[in-house]
């Protein structure tokens, strides 16, 4: 355990593990989630300005949540957030679902291209070999 500076309020307080933000903060900042979850529950039409305007959070902050897939926004839009690949608006993540398939099928390319090694030649054969060499 270390004590440090909390990144949000400046104030000291044990750090464990995660974000360098103290309980009180954190707490903060759960409660305005839920507020921008229930806000956005109500009213599933509002744009990402909008709701961060009501709920007094940062868009930016929406915006975070909405990537870590803790929100999920009811349509995807353009002023809401694309997909980092192709630029399409989606809901929720950091890429649309052409790409995630994608991102999925080139990961399993990545995982087949290395070559099977071939399988090494027994020591024992060397050896043998080298007696055999030495006898000559
Ligand atoms: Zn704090
Ligand atoms: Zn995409």
């Amino acid at each position: 355990m270390e004590v440090t500076n909390c990144k949000n309020c400046g104030r000291l307080f044990n750090y464990v593990s995660g974000q360098r933000i103290c309980d009180a903060c954190k707490q903060k900042a759960e409660e305005k989630f839920q507020e921008v979850k229930q806000y956005l529950e109500k009213n599933p039409h509002d744009s990402i300005d909008a709701v961060a305007k009501e709920t007094d959070v940062q868009v930016k902050q929406i915006k975070a949540w909405i990537r870590e897939e803790r929100l999920i926004l009811s349509y995807p839009s353009a002023d809401g957030i694309v997909c980092e690949k192709c630029g399409k608006p989606i809901c929720s993540g950091k890429l649309c679902e052409a790409c995630k398939k994608d991102m999925a099928n080139s990961l399993a390319d990545a995982f087949r291209k290395p070559e099977e090694p071939k399988p090494e030649k027994p020591k024992k054969d060397n050896k043998n070999r080298m007696r055999f060499l030495d006898h000559k």
